[in-house]
């Protein structure tokens, strides 16, 4: 295959797309990270992907560390993939009513994660979130919900709220068109600070429903718990009579067999999970505790529903994807993983740029700030304004990065010695990029 790099800065069809774009769709994009706003240029049109390539509208080719953002985790179009998919959809797309592959995929989750006793197929993660926290809620009969600055858990209402550093502080909403009322029973406090959540408790005795927490934060750049962090929540909660909700949209079936929890092993009550179990489709679901669950309607009063959950040609992605996933793709994942990160660290340090590199497992990002990163403050401190050089030299050389400095990098087993040499030539100009960067 021809390639020369660098790329030009402009990508001129991917422009004249992002134009027809932005007259029909708010800001060119339906999620609006796509859209390239942290980094300035073009979003880059993707027309086909394959393995740890994609391909562009202007026909240039990148390695991509995004993988959409998690779920491509065996790469693009992986053949056995491809192949349930067209075969599920030869069958029929949707019947409305309950089929054989939404049962194969609730046992495979089951299978996998302990703490899931039962399992609900949802259509997103913000789906998954939104209905966990409505079922705690119903099962707790509270109202105020815990949760964690620089956490993400989707765009729902009540969790679209931050607050200023340090303090147990009501949330206000982040976002207008959430109301005081949608986010008043928020309670948003410091990640990786359990003093901070034992004193919500204690201000709040049997009112909290739930805390919820990405299991390993990702949202933010990579920020995993501190050791005990996640198990003190489990403990505070059980001894006020709150739910342990674990998200593990991000996380799940991606940094082991058993997403975080097969990392560190905190049982939570409930759990979310999307990405990679929807195998490139809309499939998520949340899930736990067998007597929680049985709440939930129509085994009982706390109403959920969706005309396409359990969608037979998502369902049959996710179940593909899933069985494909055993140790050795992990092993492969995770060494691939650290040889990109550690190629990174490397070209920096070289540069003299000060950095550190996070990891979660085969989740990492890069903080352009020497400070171990532990919550969101820190996050925020970094000089981000470097990597915006970074980004583009990259992407002129044939690789894709999350258009943020605020996100986690994405690898997958089909990244090969090929994929990683590419990735090993760009460095060395994009560090340099980093170091020249000014505020
Ligand atoms: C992506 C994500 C969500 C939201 O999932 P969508 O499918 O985008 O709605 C929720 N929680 C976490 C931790 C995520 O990473």
């Amino acid at each position: 295959m021809l390639v020369s790099y660098p790329y030009a800065y402009e990508a001129p069809v991917s422009q004249t797309l992002f134009d027809r774009a932005s007259a029909v769709t708010p800001g060119g994009v339906n999620s609006p990270v796509r859209a390239f706003r942290a980094v300035g240029g073009t979003p880059r049109f993707m027309v086909s992907g394959k393995g740890p390539y994609l391909t562009d509208a202007d026909g240039r080719e990148y390695v991509d560390l995004v993988c959409s953002w998690g779920p491509m985790i065996l790469g693009h179009a992986h053949p056995e993939v491809i192949g349930a998919v067209q075969a599920a959809v030869a069958r029929g797309t949707s019947f409305g009513t309950p089929g054989e592959g939404e049962v194969e995929l609730a046992e495979e989750i089951v299978a996998r994660v302990a703490p899931v006793e039962q399992v609900r197929l949802v259509s997103s993660g913000t789906e998954a979130t939104m209905s966990a926290i409505r079922l705690a809620r119903g099962f707790t009969g509270r109202a105020k919900v815990v949760k964690f600055a620089g956490c993400y858990h989707g765009h729902v209402d009540a969790l679209l709220a931050a607050a200023g550093s340090g303090v147990a502080t009501f949330g206000l909403p982040d976002t207008p068109g959430v109301t005081g009322a949608q986010a008043g029973d928020t309670i948003v406090l410091p990640y990786n600070d359990l003093e901070a959540v034992r004193t919500a408790f204690a201000a709040h005795p049997g009112e909290i429903a739930c805390v919820i927490t990405e299991a390993s934060p990702g949202n933010m750049g990579v920020v995993p718990p501190l050791p005990g962090f996640n198990q003190g929540l489990a403990d505070l909660c059980r001894a006020d009579g709150a739910l342990y909700i674990s998200d593990e949209v991000m996380t799940g079936f991606r940094v082991s067999k058993a997403g975080w929890y097969g990392i560190d092993g905190v049982r939570p009550d409930l759990m979310t999970f999307g990405k990679v179990m929807g195998g490139g489709f809309p499939a998520a679901a949340f899930g736990g505790r067998g007597d929680v669950m049985g709440h939930l309607a129509p085994a009982g009063p706390v109403y959920q529903a969706g005309t396409l959950s359990g969608n037979p040609v998502a369902t049959a992605a996710g179940l593909a994807q899933l069985r494909l996933l055993d140790d050795a793709v992990y092993e492969t994942v995770d060494r691939v993983a650290a040889e990109v990160s550690g190629l990174v660290s490397e070209a920096l340090s070289k540069e003299g740029v000060a950095h550190r590199l996070q990891t979660a497992g085969n989740m990492f990002s890069v903080f352009f700030t020497d400070e171990a990163v532990t919550d969101y403050d820190l996050a925020r401190k970094q000089e981000a304004f470097r990597f915006n050089g970074f980004f583009h030299t990259m992407l002129a050389q044939g690789v894709y990065l999350p258009p943020s400095a605020f996100e986690s990098w994405f690898v997958s087993s089909a990244h090969d010695a090929a994929a990683i040499e590419r990735i090993a030539a760009a460095l060395p100009a994009a560090a340099r990029a980093a170091a020249e960067a000014t505020a």
